[in-house]
């Protein structure tokens, strides 16, 4: 059991809770950490191909980066995730996108089974196996079991996604006992992850800690981070899928008791109740942290502490763009850049980033030896060769086919320098309308011969696409909808590997002024896509011209470097933590 601090206060009803914690203001809370009580991460989704789980996008990618850094970093950290039997690998046929289903069994990917943990499910007990991968300061913990399904499959307010989401928190918590560890923090990677933090007040208010020292002790040590910027849009669970999922999981009444009074007709929000029982919130840029419309019970505006996404340079960044960095000072050894780095990146010239691009573009020809575009056909890039990337999933905001929108405008951009259009991103399992788009778009490209042999799609956009991309390709474009995107972090791949980065003023890349990269904005979706054909001209000429190359890639990087260092992003989760 955690280490009870002393209360000496106890309170009426859980509306007090104020009043209660100016009360305990003085009392010191322990969150140190160590190996035995680490940082602990949940989440739902971990992007992670190495260790065999597969994510659906920039949630997952977060997840494993963090976990990457903190070991880079020597903070005992422990990240609690599901280990889905079964993934999803999307194929193309006709210009249609379709599922296939992979088996994935953990033990190929050096996760030890510990022992097994329980929850209970509509009257039964599910059994969990728990299993383990470590890395130094650093494990995976996961649950699973044969029948647990794929990431997301299923709505998101449906009795499975339900059972998933508890296994994960009940049984994800009594894992921790298993493993003897003691979460000095929790961070809540979105609301899917509640359960734990409720599996802990749980465990606190039935263990003979006072209901409301349980809850102030809960949310004093619980992070939710926040991906999401309307919550109007969150899915529902109803009160009766609560009776058969998740009271079922509870000992103590008062805990019971609590959670009831959160519905509002039968209805619950996972939301409503992570902030109440996590004090400390994030959102994911500046923007998102200022725009995310979330509010509490009461009716009041939550503010979320922004703490900006950062990726795992060792990950990401072309080795040998990495020993650049390092080499002259740019980056430290943990990937902070120094106190000097924009000085030291007067290093950086035209020929260096072109030596780099071209071991990049080396990288990227074996990525796609055994990835044929649409055509079937495989690609392979010289240097001379000229590429725009357009790499995201392929989702209505981030405006996957704004580009085509005058197929005749484009033509003659990618004509003007013979260069490729590629375009990568995965359609979520069933998202029938989006299918459509994509075929539409590749319909488009197929009835003219010069885009047929110029755009391509790669089918089953992953990890290794996107990296494979980010280091091979010359200009990258990133063009939501401003005010859509939360952060977003395939830019910041791009940014790391010398692309010249096209994009809309929104996430991460809002976090700098606009004028430090190839900025697209306009009143209207008319007026950006002029913007971003422009830009698209521009970028060809700036990589012509050394001068210009050199002056863009520099200014990338003096502005973003800090912003994209996921170093500097667990530094700043630390500092908001301890
Ligand atoms: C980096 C990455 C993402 C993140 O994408 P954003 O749209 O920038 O958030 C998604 N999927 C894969 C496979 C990635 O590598």
């Amino acid at each position: 059991m955690d280490d009870e601090p002393y209360f000496y206060h106890p309170l009426e009803n859980i509306e007090d809770i104020d009043e209660f914690e100016t009360a305990i203001e003085r009392t010191h809370f322990n969150k140190a950490l160590s190996e035995e009580r680490p940082y602990t991460y949940w989440t739902l989704e971990i992007y992670d191909q190495e260790n065999g789980i597969r994510g659906g996008g920039g949630l997952g990618v977060l997840a494993a980066d963090t976990r990457r850094v903190a070991e880079q970093m020597g903070v005992p950290f422990a990240l609690i995730t599901p280990f889905y039997p079964a993934e999803s690998k999307q194929i193309l046929k006709d210009n249609k996108v379709a599922d296939e289903h992979i088996k994935v069994d953990y033990h190929d990917f050096g996760f030890r089974l510990i022992d097994n943990v329980y929850v209970k499910c509509c009257g039964n007990l599910c059994k969990l196996d728990v299993i383990e991968k470590r890395f130094k300061n650093t494990r995976i913990i996961c649950v699973t079991e044969p029948n647990f399904g794929e990431l997301y499959s299923g709505m998101s307010g449906s009795d499975h996604r339900l059972y998933q989401e508890v296994s994960l928190g009940f049984g994800g918590y009594s894992a921790l006992k298993l493993l003897g560890l003691k979460p000095a923090i929790m961070q809540l990677n979105e609301v899917a992850t509640f359960f734990a933090a409720l599996a802990r007040l749980d465990e606190l208010a039935s263990n003979g800690m006072d209901f409301y020292e349980a809850v102030v002790y809960t949310r004093k040590h619980t992070l939710y981070t926040n991906h999401t910027l309307v919550q109007a849009a969150e899915a529902e669970f109803s009160e009766e899928q609560f009776e058969r999922f998740v009271y079922p999981n509870l000992k103590s009444p008062a805990v019971k008791k609590w959670l009831k009074d959160k519905f509002e007709n039968s209805k619950l929000k996972l939301s409503s109740v992570t902030i109440e029982i996590a004090e400390l919130r994030s959102g994911v840029s500046k923007l998102h942290a200022r725009v995310a419309n979330y509010h509490d019970i009461s009716g009041n505006k939550v503010k979320f502490r922004a703490i900006t996404n950062g990726i795992d340079f060792d990950k990401w960044v072309l080795p040998e763009a990495l020993t650049f960095y390092k080499k002259y000072d740019i980056i430290d050894s943990i990937g902070l850049p120094t106190a000097n780095y924009k000085v030291a990146l007067d290093n950086l010239t035209s020929k260096t980033v072109r030596e780099i691009k071209h071991l990049g573009r080396e990288v990227l020809n074996e990525v796609l030896s055994d990835r044929p575009d649409q055509n079937g056909k495989i690609l392979h890039f010289t240097d001379q060769d000229f590429i725009f990337d357009f790499k995201r999933r392929f989702v209505d905001y981030k405006r996957p086919d704004l580009p085509f929108e005058d197929p005749t405008r484009l033509k003659a951009i990618l004509k003007s320098r013979d260069a490729h259009y590629i375009i990568a991103g995965r359609i979520h399992t069933g998202d029938e309308r989006m299918a459509a788009r994509l075929e539409k778009l590749l319909n488009t490209v197929k009835n003219d011969d010069y885009l047929s042999a110029h755009v391509h799609y790669i089918p089953n956009y992953d990890e290794k696409l996107a990296y494979g991309l980010s280091c091979g390709s010359n200009v990258a474009i990133n063009i939501p909808i401003v005010g859509l995107e939360a952060c977003g972090t395939s830019w910041m791949k791009d940014i790391a590997n010398l692309n010249l980065l096209i994009s809309t003023h929104d996430g991460g890349v809002a976090d700098v002024s606009a004028e430090n990269y190839l900025n697209v904005h306009g009143t209207s979706e008319a007026e950006e896509l002029e913007e971003l054909y422009r830009r698209m001209e521009e970028a060809i000429s700036a990589w012509e011209n050394d001068f210009d190359l050199e002056f863009l890639m520099k200014k990338q990087l003096a502005a973003f470097l800090p912003v994209i260092s996921g170093a500097r992003m667990l530094n700043d989760y630390l500092e908001y933590l301890f």
